[in-house]
């Protein structure tokens, strides 16, 4: 049982109870649960079609399912799904920022969607942009930059309202190594810092020993604990597919 701290800790960050989604008949999580404390960050790895993005899109509120027990910073996404989405920062798979528009007019747009207070805006753009070290951007149209810069601003616009926990779906595809390299960094040193962090993502260099690890295979969680340990001396690469090439 975790002491009442621990328990207290984890209201911050993320819970998953029991969570099943289908297409039709095809089962794409069965009944999956885990949580996320604050200052963890968390690897969600699986192969393709493991349930992956359902999960993303579930946490996010685009798919809806009638018994959901989510909650996010202690916020209960079906009860409570503003006071939720309001705690949570989002990096989706496909970019999505307006290439004709500035860093910071990007930014400035998607603190409106947030109904951010104006007069709280640009101090809240220069602030997540100095984490990123994307300040000197701000005024470049986003089409001018590489496609690290454009992931790296993504991940500021998804820091603006200050969430407690960030959900990022496979955030490196597309990027070259070095970019790669970078923004696993940035988000792992987040985590150091106290931001709750679930990463979705099928390649194992991105994980590292102190993380911990899901593994979703087949929409079930066939492994869980801190990554380190569950790979024992092996490789991850080397035990992940010794765990994913098991039928099911
Ligand atoms: P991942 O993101 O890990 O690749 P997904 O969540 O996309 O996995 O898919 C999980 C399973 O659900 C797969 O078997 C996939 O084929 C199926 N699936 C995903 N989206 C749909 C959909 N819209 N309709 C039917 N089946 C789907």
């Amino acid at each position: 049982m975790p002491d009442a701290q621990t328990a207290d800790e984890t209201r911050q960050g993320l819970e998953v109870r029991d969570l099943s989604f289908r297409y039709g008949s095809k089962v794409a999580l069965d009944a999956i649960s885990f949580e996320v404390a604050p200052g963890r960050f968390c690897a969600l790895l699986g192969p393709n079609g493991a349930g992956k993005s359902t999960l993303v899109s579930l946490l996010t509120h685009l798919l809806v399912a009638p018994q959901v027990d989510i909650r996010i910073a202690g916020h209960d996404l079906r009860q409570h799904p503003r006071r939720a989405l309001a705690d949570l920062g989002v990096v989706f798979q496909q970019p999505t920022l307006d290439l004709s528009l500035t860093v910071r007019q990007n930014m400035a747009y998607f603190a409106a969607l947030h109904g951010l207070p104006r007069s709280q805006t640009q101090a809240r753009i220069d602030a997540a942009l100095d984490r990123l070290g994307m300040r000197e951007r701000a005024g470049e149209k986003v089409r001018a930059l590489n496609g690290g810069h454009r992931r790296r601003m993504e991940l500021a616009r998804a820091l603006l309202h200050e969430p407690k926990v960030l959900l990022l779906d496979e955030p490196t595809v597309g990027l070259d190594a070095a970019a790669r390299q970078s923004i696993t960094d940035h988000v792992h040193d987040l985590a150091d810092q106290g931001l709750c962090v679930l990463w979705a993502t099928h390649l194992t260099d991105e994980v590292r020993d102190a993380d911990q690890l899901l593994v979703l295979h087949h929409g079930q969680i066939l492994a869980a604990g801190q990554t380190g340990d569950l790979r024992g001396d092996k490789p991850l690469s080397n035990w992940f597919l010794s765990q994913t090439e098991v039928p099911a």
